[in-house]
């Protein structure tokens, strides 16, 4: 008969990994991943680069959804920086209100099209090191401009990445700059944006921060994290948000 492997024993056959071994879980994690979300994408919606920077400003501390609510109105009434740039503040904090911390993005979102109108022309810049001296943009925001506007590889570590690499054991590591090397040290440059979606696609629809759905999680074999929520197939089922996943 066989014998089911409780969570601490997973954790220990995990532990003497090598760098290797290592690799090559997280490359079959993705692999896995890939066939899971074959349409995994950025969730926020933008036709040109600065739709996106600003969309990707906007999503802080909220859901894609709710920003892909308010940014048509935005755009049809401020559809270039220069325009944004000029606005009145408090018009626009009238249309980004749904979204939460509506005072400092518009501030964030005014000022970083200034910055565009003054510094670039009232183009956005396709580079890491112009991207974050925007206001409001860090690496993160970058990374996700230059992974889908610019088709530049980026790794975006937000919260789901980087809950998850860690539930993975890729990194121990909670700084996001330190959690971005260590995975692109597992990874070729070419899966970087698309790995990034496909982790923060598992992570809203199955290994949710407070319960993940483990009992019905496609990586079950390949997480020492397993475990961590319900392994019992009906109670996980119920914590999917997406059930065409499980
Ligand atoms: S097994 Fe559980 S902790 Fe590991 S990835 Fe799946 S849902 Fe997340």
């Amino acid at each position: 008969m066989a014998t089911v492997e409780t969570p601490r024993a997973r954790a220990r056959r995990f532990a003497n990994e090598t760098r290797l071994g290592l690799v090559r879980r997280a490359r079959k994690t993705d692999r896995i991943l890939q066939e899971t979300y074959p349409d995994a994408h950025c969730e926020l919606n933008f036709q040109n680069p600065f739709q996106l920077l600003v969309a990707t400003v906007l999503s802080a501390q909220t859901t894609d959804k709710s920003v892909n609510l308010v940014t048509p109105t935005l755009f049809a009434a401020y559809p270039a920086p220069e325009d944004l740039a000029a606005a009145d503040p408090e018009k626009v904090e009238a249309i980004l209100k749904p979204t939460g911390f509506y005072r400092a993005k518009t501030k964030s979102v005014i000022g970083l099209s200034a910055a565009l109108r003054d510094r670039f022309g009232g183009e956005v810049p396709g580079r890491l090191a112009d991207l974050v001296t925007l206001p409001g943009v860090g690496r993160k925001t970058a990374n996700v401009v230059l992974g889908n506007a610019f088709g530049v590889p980026g790794i975006t570590v937000d919260t789901h990445f980087g809950r998850l690499v860690r539930r993975f054991g890729w990194t121990e590591e909670t700084d996001p700059v330190k959690v971005e090397s260590v995975v692109a040290g597992l990874f070729p440059p070419k899966d970087w944006t698309m790995l990034s979606h496909r982790l923060i696609w598992h992570g809203r629809r199955i290994c949710h921060a407070r319960r993940p759905a483990c009992g019905v999680c496609p990586l079950a074999k390949l997480c020492p994290s397993y475990g961590e929520g319900p392994i019992d197939a009906k109670t996980a089922r119920k914590l999917v948000r997406d059930r065409s996943f499980a």
